[in-house]
């Protein structure tokens, strides 16, 4: 399941600085909030099919909610070896409401540890979990800070991967 093209440091460097940049450009065509969508994945295979199958779930699961809120929403999916993602302007609901949506997701979707979801406001600023009162998201191997799991590198990749291709087997 985790099989595909990796890429390089360089080459996810480069597409994140792409993305900030559709990111930028949405706020200002649209002047309302946005959701950028990307996958969590470690390693340096970033299009499998772990992420496909994630990123086709959640985007709809995200259009969805919008949807059910009463919210109109312009939504656009990008797919390249850096992996999958999409960007969507959400008119009729408070940035700070989208991103309490959002964050529900991320924690109570069965696959919502692959999901990665940003939320701006209509100013391009991204609100974060602290400000609104929630918890930081935990690590779905051993319940510390996800963050901190990532940035030592604590788990190996293969259980990694193998957690997450469970993951997808079950929802499947
Ligand atoms: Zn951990």
């Amino acid at each position: 399941m985790y099989r595909g093209p990796a890429v390089t440091l360089e080459q996810v460097l480069d597409n994140r600085e792409v993305r900030a940049v559709r990111q930028r450009e949405w706020v200002v065509t649209h002047s309302l909030p946005i959701v950028s969508f990307t996958i969590n994945m470690p390693g340096s295979v970033k299009l499998n099919q772990i992420s496909k199958i994630g990123f086709e779930v959640g985007q709809r699961e995200i259009q969805l909610i919008c949807i059910q809120a009463g919210c109109s929403i312009v939504s656009q999916a990008f797919i390249n070896d850096c992996g999958c993602e999409s960007i969507t302007a959400v008119e009729g609901i408070s940035p700070e409401r989208l991103k309490r949506m959002m964050i529900e997701l991320e924690d109570k979707h069965p696959l919502g540890r692959l999901f990665d979801i940003d939320v701006f406001n209509s100013q391009g600023l991204a609100l974060s979990r602290d400000q609104l009162g929630f918890p930081r998201r935990h690590c779905f191997i051993c319940g510390r800070d996800a963050k901190i799991c990532a940035r030592n590198r604590v788990h190996p990749l293969p259980a990694l991967i193998d957690k997450l291709s469970e993951m997808i087997d079950e929802y499947h």
